[in-house]
């Protein structure tokens, strides 16, 4: 049988994206060199300071460089960004100089192997072309500061994934399929911008005279440095608001009802039951998340065992949406989320809420399979 669906999942060059003629959109920020390397002795330099995932250099030099151990064998990744001015790309005793004057102590290095590559920051100005959906690195490429290029493609591939297995099964209507861009596009975007601000607060953006001077001098630029990464770069590291307070609410295939929203903040996450957003999190007891009860298709969360859920369960078998239902009585989960029903998508955001069931059932699941017109 001929594939229905094509997943266009080759990554940043990706052929099939360009064989389509899909526009990327955005622009490279910066350029980059990263050195892998092997050096066993190096852990050892760092036996009076503690060795952390990420160890971040800023010499008055006017650059700004990154340490990461990758294994316990002594592999590292050395990381320069932006570009110092003037160096070429495959210099590496210039790049090697540069790492022993971060470390204060030369050591002995083996096997470097450079790559230059840009920050990005570029979407591709649609993530559906018919029947083909672009996914990862070949729908969008983002800055790594942040840490998020794998994981916005594994939130694709949530979203895209439902929708396919739905239209596959017969109850995804004729609309799901393009609510994938409307979803994922604005949400990568927003993602990327955060990530792209990392970026543009780091090296040289960082660095203040005299900020290496044991003075009163360099005590100041030092404290003034300390200030502006609290500000501007506690995002990079802290970014539970893009990972898990990302929403859909502007999507045709949720259900507002005009609650107002917890502010978007990349840094912080407002948990929220508001169509749209990512179904709160609960651990029931121990090793019990509410997460796992949802199962794998739409499930009705019900918070109050007298609330009637026959009819709303009656119109998703006429479709033949699978519907769980999940019976949770529980303080806490009525206080978390704020009704006494939710129906919560397959990606666990909220579809709809509400307190009783909506006065016409079948509406509303056609709403949220993407069957009803969005106009
Ligand atoms: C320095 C750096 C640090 C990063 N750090 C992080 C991080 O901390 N967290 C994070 O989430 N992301 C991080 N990323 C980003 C992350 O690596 C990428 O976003 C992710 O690998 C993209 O996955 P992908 O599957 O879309 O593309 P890729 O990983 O590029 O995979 C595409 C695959 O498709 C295959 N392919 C290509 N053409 C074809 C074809 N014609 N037929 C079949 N197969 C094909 C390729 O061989 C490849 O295996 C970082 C990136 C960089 C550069």
């Amino acid at each position: 049988m001929p594939s229905q669906y094509f997943i266009i999942a080759d990554g940043a060059q990706s052929e099939f994206r360009r064989k389509l003629n899909l526009r990327m959109e955005g622009e490279t920020l910066f350029y980059n060199q990263a050195w892998y390397f092997r050096a066993p002795d190096l852990a050892k330099l760092f036996a009076r300071t503690q060795l952390s995932s990420m160890t971040f250099f800023l010499n008055e030099d006017c650059y700004g460089d990154i340490l990461i151990p990758q294994t316990a064998e002594g592999h590292w990744l050395y990381h320069v960004t932006p570009m110092p001015e003037g160096v070429e790309a495959d210099d590496w005793p210039t790049f090697r100089n540069m790492l022993y004057r971060s470390i204060g102590e030369e050591f002995e290095v083996f096997e470097p192997q450079g790559r230059y590559f840009g920050s990005q920051v570029r979407l591709a100005a649609s993530f559906n072309f018919g029947r083909a959906l672009l996914i990862g690195d070949a729908a969008h490429l983002t800055s790594p500061f942040g840490g998020f290029g794998m994981n916005m493609g594994i939130g694709d591939a949530v979203d895209a994934g439902w929708k396919i297995a739905a239209i596959l099964q017969g109850w995804g209507g004729p609309r799901l399929l393009e609510t994938y861009t409307l979803e994922r596009r604005d949400v990568c975007k927003y993602i990327i911008e955060g990530a792209a601000h990392n970026n543009k607060v780091s090296g040289k953006a960082l660095v203040r005279p005299y900020m290496e001077e044991d003075s009163e001098r360099g005590e100041k630029a030092r404290e003034e440095v300390r200030e502006f990464i609290i500000r501007e770069k506690t995002q990079q590291s802290r970014s539970f608001g893009a990972q898990f307070g990302y929403r859909y609410t502007s999507s045709p295939i949720v259900v507002g009802d005009g609650t107002e929203l917890p502010p978007l903040q990349y840094g912080e996450y407002t948990p929220s039951s508001v169509a749209g957003c990512r179904a709160p999190h609960l651990w029931l007891s121990e090793g019990n998340s509410i997460y796992d009860h949802f199962g794998p298709d739409f499930c009705l969360l019900k918070l109050d065992p007298a609330v009637d859920t026959t009819a709303l369960e009656a119109a998703a078998a006429e479709v033949g949406i699978p519907l769980k239902v999940f019976l949770l009585d529980s303080d806490e989960a009525r206080s978390l989320y704020e009704r006494k029903l939710v129906l919560i998508r397959p990606d666990q955001h909220v579809a709809w809420r509400g307190n009783a069931e909506p006065d016409d059932c079948r509406w509303l699941v056609d709403v949220v399979r993407g069957a009803a017109s969005f106009h």
